[in-house]
């Protein structure tokens, strides 16, 4: 039996509640956390689920957002597919096996990523692939048979889509979709293909929030995406607070490498800064994801030690919230170890 033990101050349970704990983990799973003084300035999080990411366009990192969204991302002529065409696949393999290694080095230990480009574009992805961290794959144009699901830019409602989204679900696979990025026209449509998963929702009014939650239909917010591609300029879209109150399951996520740094902390902070969201709020949407694979991320008896080291010793010593430093102190981001 492979037995660790990790002293400091820890985030418990579902409240993530800051305790001063030693942690036992046994065959990579937590077996028993006791209350202790601690002479460590370790803070201990669980790791985080990035619900949303494009990585393949780390290849065009930084391109100036200098044209509507849809000229920017839409299949299948948008600058990012056209990029995507034009890169060899050693090169893609390589620009995403550095993001998952910068994703890693940031806390995150597992992503939903849209893979582009049909099954070529899957197995590429599973190259790059990194076994300590989690994947899963929407792909597209066939990609979807070799993924765990199929992924959709944006619903129009057409017959064509509607038959490869029961293709796919009689495949076993799941099924996400962007739904109220730009505004509420392709809202329902999506509804009624009954995804597994929404993207964005920026525009979700109080009906569409009503029905994610009754539904039970898990929504990732990119808020930082958002903003950056001119979704939203208002702190109330995506309405993330109304989304909560409702009951609806959200997940954090960073979206497109292209324009924003698939930095969970990041985008923890700014949603912590813009939208006031509460840090435990925060902090579950950080990692619910997880429950994509079926896996509960906590720090708790029998769950998995999927788990972040961080430095906390300079907030450590003063803070009054350690939940709140968490995202606007921390400055050494340590080291993510899954044992
Ligand atoms: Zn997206």
């Amino acid at each position: 039996m492979q037995e660790e033990i990790l002293e400091g101050m820890a985030f418990i349970g579902e409240e993530f509640t800051p305790r001063n704990v030693e942690i036992v983990i046994e065959n990579g799973r937590i077996s028993e956390i006791t209350e202790c003084k601690t002479g460590s300035a370790n803070w201990i999080v669980p790791a985080f689920f990035n619900a949303h990411t494009h990585i393949a366009d780390t290849v065009g990192m930084d391109t100036k957002i200098d044209r509507p969204l849809s000229e920017l991302v839409a299949p299948p002529n948008g600058l990012k597919h056209r990029l995507l065409r034009e890169t060899p696949p050693d090169r893609l393999v390589s620009a995403m096996r550095d993001t998952i290694a910068f994703m890693k080095a940031t806390g995150t230990l597992g992503f939903a990523d849209f893979r582009e480009g049909g099954t070529l574009g899957v197995d590429l992805l599973n190259q790059a692939a990194d076994p300590s961290v989690a994947m899963v794959i929407f792909g597209r144009d066939g990609g979807e048979f070799a993924a765990t699901g199929f992924g959709l830019s944006s619903a129009k409602g057409t017959a064509g889509e509607e038959e490869s989204v029961r293709l796919a679900k009689a495949a076993g696979k799941r099924f996400a979709v962007h739904a109220g990025e730009a505004g509420v026209r392709d809202i329902e449509a999506a509804f009624s293909l009954e995804p597994d998963l929404i993207i964005h929702a920026t525009h979700f009014t109080k009906e569409h929030i009503r029905e994610a939650a009754d539904r039970d239909i898990p929504i990732a917010i990119c808020p930082r995406s958002n903003w950056l591609l001119g979704a939203t300029d208002d702190a109330r879209r995506p309405p993330v607070r109304e989304m909560l109150d409702a009951g609806c399951r959200v997940f954090l996520g960073t979206d497109n490498v292209m324009f924003v740094s698939p930095d969970m902390f990041a985008e923890a902070a700014f949603l912590q800064t813009v939208y006031k969201i509460d840090s435990a709020d925060i902090l579950r949407m950080m990692t619910d994801g997880f429950s994509l694979l079926g896996r509960r991320n906590r720090i708790e008896v029998g769950c998995p030690a999927d788990l972040l080291l961080l430095d906390g010793g300079y907030p450590g010593r003063w803070t009054k919230d350690p939940r709140t430093s968490l995202f606007t102190r921390i400055i050494s981001r340590g080291n993510t170890i899954s044992l």
